[in-house]
């Protein structure tokens, strides 16, 4: 595992490589960019590009040698419920997260009919956190999917945010992180959009994440109205 910026993690570990696009959000997705930089240097674990999802054995075991407690982005260059990801080796990646309970780990998935599909088959302890990305507001039924799955803790990644999301059922979701699009093709988000899921946050008791502003040079900081909003759920 190495260590990440990402704010709300302390840790990525990433099993799995490649994906597909979907959505929106997922049009200047940084692990495509990423996987085809380090494909163009000759790297042995992104060898098979992007649009070919790849289960590493070799890393698997990873979270297994770290000792000190924290928080685990598991998988930021794929999809874990990719059709592509066989279930058996969900299986394991999980059996590495039952065995590490000293570290909670964050999934995030795009797809979340087949999360709601398999969760049933999954052992969900307390320290796997269960996320859905939700960009904007044709995506919003990944927040049923979600609420209907075993996840002891829900969140949702609100990143990049590409339009308002006005009237959210938050019910059963613990976390709500919001960020705005790095990077050269970056889509604006306004602030209204942002104030708004904060107060719906606020009213229904909801820990809220802001993350960023993103843009062009993604150097627009994370203050809203002049304050950080980097909370975790308990
Ligand atoms: S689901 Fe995530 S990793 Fe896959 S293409 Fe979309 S943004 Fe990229």
């Amino acid at each position: 595992m190495n260590k990440t910026n990402i704010e709300w993690a302390d840790y990525i570990w990433n099993p799995i490589t490649g994906c597909t696009q979907i959505s929106d959000g997922c049009a200047n997705c940084y692990a495509k960019e990423i996987t085809e930089d380090f494909q163009s240097k000759g790297s042995f674990k992104y060898r098979a590009g992007f649009n070919t999802v790849v289960c590493h054995e070799r890393l698997l075991n990873e979270p297994d040698y770290e000792k000190e407690p924290g928080r685990v982005f598991a998988n930021s260059m794929s999809d874990f419920f990719h059709k592509d990801v066989l279930f058996e080796f969900l299986q394991r990646i999980f059996q590495v997260m039952h065995r590490n309970p000293h570290l909670d780990f964050q999934i995030l998935t795009k797809r979340a009919d087949r999360l709601l599909e398999l969760s049933p088959h999954l052992t969900w302890t307390d320290n796997i956190w269960m996320g859905v990305t939700v960009e904007n507001e044709k995506v919003i039924n990944r927040i049923d999917q979600l609420r209907e799955t075993g996840a002891k803790l829900k969140f949702l990644s609100i990143e990049p945010l590409l339009g308002p999301l006005n009237n959210l059922n938050l019910t059963g979701i613990d976390w709500v992180i919001v960020g705005g699009e790095k990077g050269r093709n970056a889509r604006p988000m306004k602030k209204e959009w942002v104030l708004d899921i904060q107060q719906q946050c606020e009213e229904q008791n909801v820990t809220f994440f802001f993350k960023q502003w993103g843009g062009r040079y993604g150097n627009g900081g994370n203050l809203l109205n002049g304050k950080t909003y980097m909370n975790f759920p308990k």
